[in-house]
């Protein structure tokens, strides 16, 4: 019996079997560097991480400089690319630590350079390069007033200049490949590649070029090249309606359960939580979960969301609260505390789809997933 009213059940051997399936598509031997940002997408990134690179997984990726370090310091000696903004005063950790930076502005660069030039060290990069994101990234996306391709080539390679760095890998971010139509993904690639020939003509290389997230693995190996970053794919959520239909498989990792810790019989009228909003229609029983906003379960299931109790729909009854929900479970028979109710993910009699409360909310499933918070113990299985 699990020691616990709410948690996060997390399938590992369900990542593995993403990851493994996501390589045997990849082309060129292009390799797998598992995104494992934001706590690996609500999932644990330590576990997770381990269970990716045990999978084939040759490199991980975070967004942020702490997150490389929770995994240094759990042990993991792999590639770790930082997506996002190192301050330079954090340089020295990232030699102390073997971390690969990302790189995006000559500035910037520099200033990392010196901090390395001053030690007598390196630090690894890689350089984004923005071919239409509009995010990070050397501006390289075509522009009908200057010579794009050309300013890129050329701040790139005077990034590539500085002795303090080893610019190991280069790589671009695509803004639209989880959408059916896959031209402006095209257009992104085919911008990317015009820029590196630009740099090979002066004598520029690098050892690793990447630009496919989840979305443009499963869907376009065009994009493949020397590497793939995919993240909500190895959770086991597809990115896309296209990729769902694409033939790679992939099961979903993560299922949220709490217990049924109070439960009341009520009449017709009564009103449930705060700002009374919410009344029940007729004689019905009414339970409390101890999950809430705070949890990660967004504000807005309130009077909409839906769980699942033994595989009956059960309705969120007025407001979720911080640290609690009441359900309706007037339809299950013979519901009892101590009872497992599914917030999402699978159990016995069936799926709640993270997708699903995704568009009840207008969200995405990266969004539901990321957030359900550290309260929330994970247990790996
Ligand atoms: N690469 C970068 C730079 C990202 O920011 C992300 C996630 O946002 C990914 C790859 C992985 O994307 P996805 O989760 O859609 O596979």
């Amino acid at each position: 019996m699990i020691p616990y009213d709410v948690w996060a059940e997390i399938n590992l051997a369900a990542i593995a079997q993403n990851i493994r399936n996501l390589r045997a598509g990849l082309t060129n031997n292009a390799r797998l560097m598992a995104v494992v940002k934001a706590n690996a997408y609500g999932h644990g990134a330590v576990p997770v991480a381990r269970q990716a690179v045990a999978a084939g997984a040759g490199c991980l990726a975070v967004a942020r400089l702490a997150e490389a370090l929770e995994l240094r310091y759990a042990g993991l000696s792999c590639p770790i690319l930082i997506f996002g903004h190192t301050p330079p005063e954090m340089a020295g950790k990232l030699m102390a630590f073997d971390l690969i930076q990302t790189v995006y502005a000559y500035a910037d660069a520099r200033d990392l350079d010196r901090r390395a030039q001053a030690d007598g060290r390196t630090i690894r990069v890689h350089v984004k390069i923005d071919t239409g994101m509009g995010r990070l990234g050397v501006a390289g996306w075509p522009d009908s007033s200057r010579d794009a391709c050309g300013e890129a080539a050329e701040e790139v390679a005077a990034i590539c200049g500085l002795s303090g760095l080893r610019a190991e890998g280069v790589y671009t971010h695509f803004a639209t490949a989880d959408s059916p139509d896959p031209a402006g993904t095209r257009r992104q690639l085919e911008t990317f590649l015009q820029i590196l020939s630009a740099l090979e003509r002066r004598g520029i290389t690098f050892s690793v070029r990447h630009a496919a997230n989840s979305a443009a693995a499963i869907n376009l190996p065009e994009t493949h090249l020397d590497m793939v970053r995919p993240g909500i794919s190895i959770y086991g959520c597809y990115p896309s309606h296209e990729a769902q239909q694409s033939g790679v498989h992939l099961e979903p990792a993560m299922s949220l359960r709490a217990r049924i810790v109070h439960l009341k019989r009520v009449d017709s009228g009564f009103r449930v939580s705060y700002g009374w909003t919410e009344q029940t229609r007729e004689k019905t029983l009414i339970a409390t979960v101890p999950i809430g906003y705070a949890d990660g379960y967004d504000r807005h299931f309130s009077s909409r969301g839906r769980m699942s109790l033994r595989g009956f729909p059960v309705p969120v009854i007025g407001r979720v609260c911080m640290d609690h929900t009441m359900i309706d479970v007037g339809a299950v028979p013979d519901a009892a505390c101590g009872e497992p109710v599914l917030v999402f993910g699978r159990d016995t009699r069936g799926t709640l789809a993270a997708d699903h409360l995704a568009q009840a909310l207008g969200t995405i499933h990266y969004e539901v997933l990321s957030r359900i918070s550290a309260r929330i113990p994970r247990i790996y299985k």
